[in-house]
């Protein structure tokens, strides 16, 4: 018997044999760094001599792996492939399919601590970082598989005396996964299994600065029994090969996470029936935030000060759920900031591979120079009162940075800057916070630091955002237990790891018969 959900829990490395495991992990990612991967198409590996280079961000010289990249012939044929085998994966009993997630989920249980060292490797992951991303897809797998099983049998319709009525969930076709780098893991792997659960086959194109884990994970799934086909593995740029593949007739579906222009720029071309198309394309799409932590004036401002410091620079501000803002009740502005400055001096930089350090480095020169850029704008904006230096040398590190004082429309206070930056801003009291926490495209997650019940009411009825926490920082989403997705300029409002997402990808069929 399938056993209940539970998320997978978070390791505790202060106990010597996780620190230990961990630490071979980093030895055993170590023994395969520099690697050739390949695409898999139809289950063939196939090998270009144009590659991605993947490199550690904490140093720039560490070759993590090399991977070939797919052009639009591929991208066809893989096509071709995903597109045949859908009409096989489609008809597998939904049983099977969840069983080769369970077995996925069993064998990463297994590799837990080596999938974290890689992520620490490619992507610049601190230990607690890494590790609950990996644990958040182990959920993945786990969730949704239960999650299918719930919906295979449809869902209850009334029938009538001599009419017999079903409402079946049907698989919808090729999808094309798009997934972000700042969870190479959990974003990717989640993304793809929720497709191919569903009975659909996948074209996965994972970011081309993580694309080694990615390419591990496919292993994975071949691992635990996934026939050829329903998961292609076409790493590539977004102009030549991501474009070529949203366009494309056969393309049933697009789930992207990534940026807001990115989004939106697929969402644009999806919605364009091309030629030989016989369906109108879905878009799943989690895009960005501009995050914000309330605090009102009654409130503990110990967890208030912790809980900013805590989201704004985990995993250096890298997420979507990060908290960039920080909007005080005037009667403890000061405080707050005074001692989230305090904290936020604390915070060590460096290598992520040495637990002693909080933040690692931010992902990429591209990454680095922009988030530079917006440190320069906030000291036209407002007042620097923590870090605002970084050093791009070795690998792309960057410090804690808090900007106080900031008008609400400010640019900081309106563009997301996906890095260690947070802006605090001075509300007049609780409704103008709001008012300023909702003054943003984007409505993604955020946080209300109160004592104050009535205000706490407020904010679950105004506060427009899809994750809304309170009395806790605004990151750290945990699959089944608070489905994740936001509003607006944030995504399609879908909800990863939420009870109704597999069902974005499929359709509902109707069927009545008269006895
Ligand atoms: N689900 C993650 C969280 O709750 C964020 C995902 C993202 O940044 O894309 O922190």
């Amino acid at each position: 018997m399938v056993q209940p959900y539970k998320h997978e829990p978070f390791t505790d490395f202060s106990v010597k044999e996780n620190k230990e495991e961990y630490l071979l992990g980093l030895k055993t990612v170590a023994s395969y760094l520099g690697t050739d991967y390949d695409l898999v198409i139809g289950g063939e590996r196939v090998s270009t001599d144009d590659k991605i280079v993947s490199v550690n961000p904490s140093n720039k010289e560490e070759v993590i792996g090399r991977v070939s990249k797919a052009d639009r012939e591929l991208a066809e044929k893989a096509m071709k492939i995903a597109d045949e085998t859908f009409k096989k994966w489609s008809k597998v009993n939904p049983e099977v399919r969840a069983d080769v997630l369970f077995k996925a989920a069993a064998i990463i249980r297994r590799r837990k601590h080596e999938f974290s060292a890689l992520l620490t490797k490619e992507a610049g992951k601190p230990w607690n970082e890494a590790d609950a991303d990996t644990a958040e897809a182990i959920d993945f797998l786990e969730f949704y598989a239960r999650q299918m099983l719930k919906l295979k049998d449809g869902i209850p319709v009334q029938s009538r005396a001599n009419e017999y009525n079903r409402y079946d969930y049907i698989s919808l076709g090729v999808g094309i996964i798009i997934s972000p780098w700042n969870f190479p893991f959990a974003i990717m792997a989640g993304t793809t299994v929720a497709a191919i659960v569903t009975g659909n086959t996948v074209l996965l194109k994972p970011a081309s600065t993580t694309p080694v884990v990615a390419a591990k994970f496919v292993e994975v799934m071949e691992e635990a029994g996934l026939p050829k086909g329903v998961l292609n593995f076409v790493p590539g740029s977004g102009a030549e090969v991501g474009d070529y593949l949203v366009d494309h007739p056969r393309t049933r579906f697009i789930s992207f996470t990534g940026s807001r222009d990115v989004g939106i720029r697929i969402y644009e071309r999806a919605s364009k029936v091309n030629e030989g198309q016989i369906w109108l394309k879905r878009v799943i799409a989690e895009m960005g935030g501009k995050d914000t932590i309330v605090v009102d004036k009654e409130a503990d401002l110990e967890l208030a000060a912790q809980s900013i410091v805590k989201s704004a620079f985990g995993f250096s501000g890298q997420k979507c759920s990060a908290c960039s803002r920080a909007v005080i009740v005037e009667d403890v502005y000061d405080q707050v900031l005074n001692r989230a400055v305090e904290l936020t001096k604390q915070l060590t930089v460096g290598n992520p591979e040495d637990i002693t350090n909080f933040m690692g480095p931010v992902i990429d020169q591209n990454a680095y120079n922009k988030i530079m850029e917006y440190v320069e704008i906030g000291k036209g904006e407002g007042k620097l009162m923590a870090g605002g230096k970084g050093d791009c040398s070795k690998g792309f590190f960057i410090q804690p940075t808090i900007f106080a004082d900031l008008d609400p429309n400010a640019r900081l206070m309106q563009e997301e800057i996906f890095g260690p930056v947070v802006a605090f801003a001075k509300a007049k009291d609780f409704d103008h916070a709001l008012e300023i926490a909702n003054n943003t495209e984007y409505g993604l997650t955020g946080a209300v630091i109160t004592t104050n019940r009535e205000n706490q009411e407020k904010a679950r009825e105004d506060f427009h955002v899809g994750n809304l926490y309170f009395n806790r920082g605004c990151t750290g989403a945990i699959v089944g237990y608070q489905p994740f997705g936001g509003f607006n300029m944030s995504g399609t409002d879908s909800k990863a790891g939420g009870p109704d997402y597999l069902t974005l990808h499929m359709q509902g069929k109707t069927t009545s018969e008269l006895y």
